[in-house]
């Protein structure tokens, strides 16, 4: 075995590709050549330096990137989970509160129950798909809202107020105050950035 080969045999023994019989004859060319012996305790040295040398401090693109690509972090997205969490809460108590009431013999709670009933499905459809169904549905709910909850207030200061209505019209104002935060944060899906080729 020559220095060159011996050099290129040690380079491979460092990154394991060479064999026992290929060692075996790099260890008799090293035993009876200084040079390839300091070229070798070199060799070992560096690699092992190149091992141990801990990772060069990469930036933390993330931030910037994301900025970049339409699709930052939005501090206000927070609790958006929760709303909408909550939104079916009080649908489907709303839901439970209001089924019976359809089938009472009073015309007029059948028909607010339909109006209760037409909430807790806006407020599903609101939780679901926020970015899709909030522009639609908040005019009409907090019309609804309002109204009923006026008209039942008006109701028992007049002193013939039902405790029912007063406790699902209460619901469904809270269920409105949630869709109107849900509407107040970003719920809109991110934008996305189309390049032209
Ligand atoms: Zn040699």
């Amino acid at each position: 075995m020559d220095c060159t080969n011996a050099r290129i045999l040690c380079s491979a023994a460092l990154d394991g590709e060479a064999d026992t019989r290929e060692l075996a004859r790099l260890d008799d060319h090293v035993a009876g050549c200084a040079a390839c012996r300091a070229y070798r305790t070199d060799l070992e040295s560096l690699h092992r330096v190149v091992r141990i040398a801990p990772a060069p401090p990469v930036p933390d693109l993330t931030a910037a990137i994301l900025a970049a690509t339409g699709t930052a972090p939005d501090r206000r997205r927070g609790g958006l989970g929760a709303l909408r969490l909550g939104l079916v809460g009080v649908a489907v108590v709303l839901f439970l509160l209001s089924l019976p009431s359809l089938f009472s013999g009073s015309e007029h709670t059948q028909h607010l129950a339909s109006f209760d009933l037409a909430l807790a499905a806006g407020f599903v459809w609101v939780a679901a798909r926020p970015a899709r169904a909030l522009s639609g549905f908040l005019p009409i709910g907090t019309v609804l809202v309002l109204l009923c909850a006026g008209l039942a207030l008006a109701d028992a200061l007049r002193g013939y107020g039902e405790p029912l209505r007063a406790v699902t019209h209460s619901i469904a104002v809270l269920g409105m105050i949630a869709a109107w935060l849900l509407e107040a944060r970003a719920h809109r899906a991110p934008t996305t950035t189309v390049i032209a080729a």
